[in-house]
């Protein structure tokens, strides 16, 4: 498969110095169909080539091809590219990314901004890659010339792919979910070392009412125009652990139907997603692996399955309470920023809304 054009697509990264504009600078380098040509930040980044502006934080070198683009200040009106990648923090995406869409962008955004706007689409390629039909509605109301998509929050992503296949199979009224995050969903510098070492942080602000209302949307069906949310209930409790990367979360839940643990087990490993995505070039050949060690996933083991793009579950079980529970592992970074946003705009490429 392959992008509808001749020559690689040129692409903006918005908070192209932060943890997350890091990994997109990285994983977009080698892209067979987009170029990275425009790097942004805040004004106290902007004016110096990337190399001297970024402080990098990720393992490997700055990338060759993006050490003396000189990085600009978030202008939307002097931005060429057409597509743009968004790793803003939330204080100032809403602004941008508006106004980028109003300038005839395409804007795929990890932010949390917009993800809830009734009218854009908040998208898990394997799970609900549908919803893309809400950005005509989009362009319509709003008159603009591009449109926003988002991904969802990271530990929304590692747990509607495990969600997704059990969903389909059998209903999914009850969710409980503990997570176990890792320090670099919170950007840098995140928290402090003297909080988290030798310690749990038992709080996240803000997340646990987006892993409860996030699934609602992802695994909601389309119809007139918008999204009706899942008749699904999701209770969070979440926790800021000494890892560096990759969100573990416990989850137990009840389904409509019975399914057993060995068959849960299996709808999960037989999960692909529907074409075009398992053909694009950073789907993971597994959206999801099923592990059997009884002390699996591990973050430090598990995190970088399909190039940190695969969700391992593991400990698929019986639960007294609502019926079935299991452990999920997701690469927060990757799959949960980087990786996920890459692969929507692959999806909307193959699908021919980037013209
Ligand atoms: P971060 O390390 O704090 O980076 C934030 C980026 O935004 C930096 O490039 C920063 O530029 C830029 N920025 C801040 N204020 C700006 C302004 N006024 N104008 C233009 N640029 C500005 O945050 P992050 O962890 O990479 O997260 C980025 C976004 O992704 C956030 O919305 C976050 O919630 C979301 N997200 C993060 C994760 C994760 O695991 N970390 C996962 C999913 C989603 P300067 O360097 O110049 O300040």
């Amino acid at each position: 498969m392959s992008e509808p054009e001749n020559s690689k697509r040129p692409v903006a990264i918005l908070g192209a110095t932060g943890v997350v504009g890091q990994h997109l600078v990285q994983h977009l380098v080698d892209h067979p169909w987009f170029v990275v040509s425009e790097l942004v930040a805040s004004d106290r980044s902007a004016g110096r080539p990337y190399a001297e502006s970024v402080t990098w934080r990720i393992p490997g070198p700055v990338p060759d091809p993006v050490r003396d683009l000189v990085v600009r200040e978030p202008d939307a009106a002097r931005l060429e590219s057409d597509l743009v990648f968004s790793a803003l923090d939330a204080s100032v995406a809403r602004e941008i990314e508006a106004a980028c869409a109003a300038r005839g962008k395409v804007v795929v955004s990890n932010a949390r901004s917009h993800r809830m706007d009734d009218d854009v689409p908040l998208i898990v390629p394997e799970v609900n890659a549908g919803h893309l039909e809400l950005v005509e509605a989009q362009r319509e109301r709003r008159g603009w010339g591009g449109f926003i998509v988002t991904n969802p929050n990271c530990s929304v992503i590692g747990l509607t792919l495990a969600l997704a296949p059990i969903a389909k199979t059998a209903g999914i009224r009850r969710v409980v979910v503990t997570t176990m995050q890792a320090l670099s969903g919170a950007g840098y510098p995140g928290v402090a070392s003297i909080d988290v070492a030798d310690n749990v942080v038992p709080a996240i602000p803000g997340e646990e009412e987006k892993i409860a209302s996030e699934p609602r949307k992802i695994l909601g069906r389309l119809a007139n125009d918008r999204v009706v949310p899942a008749d699904l209930l999701v209770s969070a409790h979440t926790h800021r652990v000494g890892v560096s990367d990759g969100h573990l979360l416990a989850v137990s839940l009840e389904t409509d139907e019975p399914l057993s643990p060995a068959d849960a087990a299996g709808v999960l490993a037989a999960f692909r997603g529907e074409p075009p995505v398992p053909g694009l070039p950073s789907a993971p050949p597994e959206p999801v692996v099923v592990l059997d060690a009884d002390d699996r996933p591990q973050p430090r083991l598990d995190r970088m399955r399909g190039r940190g793009m695969t969700v391992s579950v593991g400990r698929v079980r019986a639960c007294p309470v609502l019926g079935l529970a299991m452990e999920v592992l997701s690469h927060n970074t990757i799959r949960g920023a980087a990786g996920g946003t890459l692969l929507i705009a692959e999806l909307l490429a193959a699908e021919g809304r980037l013209a």
